[in-house]
């Protein structure tokens, strides 16, 4: 706390979830990490699904050394970018073309660009709950009060900013509207079709509750886009790699003209990429849109991409991680049965969230918010963490898989999380966090 705001590098591993300061991780292993104290725990966090081999994968750790002894940084470029294209392109062919990047955030604001420039529109629509990283054009909408929902059709305005400090002008260019609601979509697409360029989502919603799309309502986004010449960007960046070999696009069958990918590319290094159509894409060039980057394609992240891609493209290891998470999910919900909890678990296998509630139809935001059992769930997972069972505090983030989460981790998890149900609620009514970790 005496060096970092909330104790951490990120607000969403500091404040406001941690009380009264962040779990200190010192090694991981698998399926487990270690705490500065010596504590164990089975990790359902996963560094926000990014792991999705398991912290220390060998064949990704032994690709990573194997470069570091070859050159770290070269910025000049390099076989690896295309080699880890190429492979990016097997698995998930609508990606064309790509360029490399270093976080989400820097992959769906340079998408974002290139959409408006490819357009020649400036107007991008969002979604609320939606979160595509911490660039100022994105900075408004994830998880809006109820006093500023507005009207379901009122473009955003600075009230929606989630930070102090995003331009108003900025913001005049986003459109926030709630998700799932394909009339609305509409209707805001014939008003502004001559302004808006780009429309960003995330394809199954993982930030602001976790929620499907309705049927047929991305198919009707593809549709709409296509007929008023705007760019649909697939913000893939939790999806991508994790619910499917080809992600979001593969399980859902809508092809975007962008997709953004992050976290599980590259089994938790610091690397991301966009990429899509080979039409849009060739736009990245002088006179055309701007991408580039110290860190851009830099060889370690590439590396472990590359080595993390390898070992993805077999759908038998995604098979086993679902029916492992499958045994988890229904282990889940008999605990709570057992313990007289009412909860319900959106989601499926590779990604899922526990709310503490007996609600069944969410579709948006507004459905999520103050709904699920907020609270309960902080003292749910505080439970966890004293039986060694690490979540991410959070009810608004996921729980995920990995592919080194073993059944008997899960037994442990099941036996442990009803004990945990038992705890918080035996503490009654005041579902707060106690002091003190
Ligand atoms: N898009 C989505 C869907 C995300 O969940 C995130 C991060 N949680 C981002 C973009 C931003 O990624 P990064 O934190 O690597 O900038």
């Amino acid at each position: 706390m005496k060096y970092l705001p909330g104790g951490a590098s990120s607000n969403l591993r500091g404040f406001p979830v941690y009380t009264p300061h962040p779990i200190y991780i010192k090694r991981g292993k698998g399926c487990k990490c270690y705490d500065v104290d010596g504590n164990e725990y089975i990790d359902y966090q996963a560094a926000y699904g990014a792991l999705i081999l398991g912290h220390c994968h060998p064949k990704v750790t032994e690709a990573v050394l194997e470069q570091i002894h070859s050159g770290t940084m070269f910025g000049i470029a390099s076989e690896l970018e295309f080699e880890a294209a190429e492979q990016l392109n097997r698995m998930v062919p609508s990606v064309e073309m790509v360029r490399w990047c270093c976080s989400g955030t820097e992959a769906t604001m340079t998408a974002m660009r290139l959409a408006r420039g490819y357009t020649g529109k400036d107007k991008i629509i969002k979604f609320e709950g939606h979160y595509h990283g911490s660039h100022d054009y994105v900075c408004c909408g994830y998880h809006p009060n109820p006093s500023d929902w507005g009207s379901r059709i009122s473009p955003s305005t600075q009230r929606l900013a989630f930070s102090t400090g995003v331009p108003e002008d900025t913001l005049k260019s986003v459109i926030t509207i709630p998700w799932n609601d394909l009339e609305l979509l509409e209707k805001v697409i014939r008003r502004h079709k001559d302004e808006i360029g780009g429309v960003i989502t995330e394809p199954i919603m993982g930030n602001g509750g976790m929620i499907f799309p309705r049927k047929g309502y991305l198919e009707g986004m593809r549709e709409l886009t296509e007929d008023n010449e705007i760019v649909l960007i697939f913000d893939e960046v939790v999806t991508g790699f994790r619910v499917a070999r080809g992600g979001a696009s593969e399980y859902l069958g809508v092809r975007p003209d962008l997709h953004t990918f992050g976290k599980a590319i590259a089994n938790g290094y610091p690397i991301s990429v966009f990429g899509g159509k080979k039409e849009i894409m060739s736009q990245i060039k002088p006179g055309g849109a701007y991408h580039s980057g110290t860190y851009a394609g830099n060889p370690l992240g590439l590396a472990a991409a590359l080595a993390t891609m390898k070992e993805l493209d077999n759908k038998a290891a995604y098979k086993r991680m679902y029916w492992i998470g499958e045994k988890l999910i229904n282990g889940l919900r008999k605990a709570a049965e057992r313990a007289d909890e009412k909860i319900f678990i959106p989601g499926f296998a590779g990604f899922f969230q526990i709310y503490f509630t007996d609600k069944t139809d969410f579709y948006e935001w507004r459905d999520v918010a103050g709904n699920i059992g907020a609270s309960k769930y902080n003292s749910f997972v505080w439970e966890l963490y004293k039986r060694g069972v690490y979540m991410h505090p959070s009810v608004l983030e996921r729980i995920h898989l990995t592919m080194a989460h073993s059944e008997d981790d899960v037994e442990q998890t099941v036996a442990v999380a009803e004990e945990a149900f038992k705890a918080a609620k035996a503490r009654g009514a005041e579902w707060t966090l106690p002091a003190g970790l």
